[in-house]
């Protein structure tokens, strides 16, 4: 019998490609089934992107690059960061990877040793704990909750700080609340960071396109400067530009912390896909009308899908300022039966139920560590969400 070490042996997939693939069977099996569970945009890649990857493949663009990336993608990077978000990086300190995840795996794997802390507010992207257990440390858990608006507040962190803590990791907008954190919240807990410098900041700006009411999110380098030399930033080109297959997100922070992620991905990947990158530079340096236009239709299903969702009897849904998911409270529905007599005891059996009896799929919030929340994706069209919705409500209606 084949033996797996302890580490991986001690963490789960990710739910929501667990989910993916369970949608894939249930519809295989002939099943219609509303998918909220994607964490991708449904547009396509913009045709300006695609075609210079398509000119990067026929002009020999088709080798092997250097391990941080190449240089026209690491100058498109620094530009990115000096125009939108107000921060000069050297390219030097700019590190590509096959995605964001590969760079937060790396960043751990460069930083932690045996027992380090890993600081994670709930609820959480689901990967975070996960790849700090991989690489030996040991994720630390804040509850952080509604009353809050799902945002770490300085208390909680100052009590969460030990000395064996070695990163707080925060996502802004968050996935799944979508809770963006204002100027005034980053630079109170850039206060506490500053009296604990063995903890350095990981900050995932990955949705940060995707903020409505007219609002924009803060770059947690630009509001805290002081913290620079211990902050890695995690963005991508995955979520801006509808580009999650082309697998290309980017870091960028310390040098010798980026030496040693570049370090890492020379041993494990080499370098990202050479004609991803060119899509990337093509995506950075281009028209960014797409980013505007994408923005504007999420704003109006975000609308829509809280209207429709907070209506429902036992569900109340806060209006996310970001990303594109909501986070609605299920508690309403817990202790409730359905007609074939189980009783719905966590969001856990709510998201089952909803799949059963819906035809709804959508993620239990105990996977982000917050619960009983659910998290429904609305990266898809208002058809899609009105008919989610209404079948989502009569499902509801049928419990007792
Ligand atoms: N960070 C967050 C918060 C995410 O939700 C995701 C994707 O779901 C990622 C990072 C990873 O993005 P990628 O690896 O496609 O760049």
């Amino acid at each position: 019998d084949i033996v797996i070490a302890r580490r991986p042996a001690s963490i789960k997939p990710s739910p929501s490609i667990a989910a993916r693939a369970l949608v894939t069977q249930l519809r295989a099996e002939g099943r219609e089934i509303i998918d909220f569970t994607l964490g991708e945009s449904d547009f396509d890649t913009p045709p300006h992107i695609v075609e210079a990857a398509y000119q990067a493949a026929r002009s020999g663009e088709t080798r092997y690059t250097s391990s941080n990336g190449t240089k026209a993608l690491r100058a498109a990077i620094v530009g990115k960061f000096a125009r939108e978000n107000g921060i000069d990086f050297t390219e030097a300190q700019v590190v590509v990877g096959c995605g964001a995840k590969q760079l937060i795996h790396a960043a751990f794997a460069a930083t932690l040793d045996e027992g380090d802390e890993v600081i994670v507010p709930t609820p959480y992207w689901v990967s975070y704990p996960d790849m700090a257990v991989v690489n030996g440390g040991v994720p630390v858990i804040v509850p952080v909750g509604e009353e809050t608006g799902f945002k770490l507040t300085p208390a909680l962190l100052g009590s969460a700080i030990t000395p064996r803590a070695k990163w707080l990791v925060l996502n802004s907008p968050n996935n799944p609340s979508g809770a963006v954190y204002t100027p005034e919240e980053i630079a109170s807990l850039a206060a506490v960071l500053e009296q604990h410098p063995q903890v350095m900041l990981m900050t995932d700006e990955i949705y940060e396109h995707f903020v409505y009411d007219g609002q924009t999110a803060a770059a947690f380098t630009r509001v805290a400067p002081q913290l620079a030399g211990r902050t890695l930033v995690i963005n991508g080109v995955s979520k801006a530009y509808a580009m999650t297959g082309w697998r290309i997100g980017y870091a960028a922070g310390p040098l010798k912390l980026i030496e040693t992620i570049t370090l890492l991905l020379s041993q494990s990947t080499t370098c990202p896909s050479s004609v991803s990158q060119a899509a990337a530079v093509a995506a950075l340096n281009g028209d960014q009308s797409f980013v505007r236009e994408a923005n504007a239709i999420y704003e109006t299903r975000r609308d829509r899908i809280v209207g429709l969702l907070d209506a429902i009897p036992g569900i109340t849904c806060a209006r996310p300022a970001g990303a594109f998911y909501v986070y609605p409270n299920v508690s309403g529905l817990l202790g409730k039966r359905t007609s074939d007599g189980t009783t719905l005891n966590s969001d856990l059996d709510v998201s089952l139920f909803l799949l059963q009896e819906a035809g709804v799929a959508v993620i239990d919030g105990s996977s982000y560590g917050l619960s009983p929340y659910i998290r429904i994706s609305f990266a898809t069209s208002l058809d899609t969400i009105d008919a989610g919705c209404a079948q989502f409500r009569r499902a509801v209606e049928s419990l007792a």
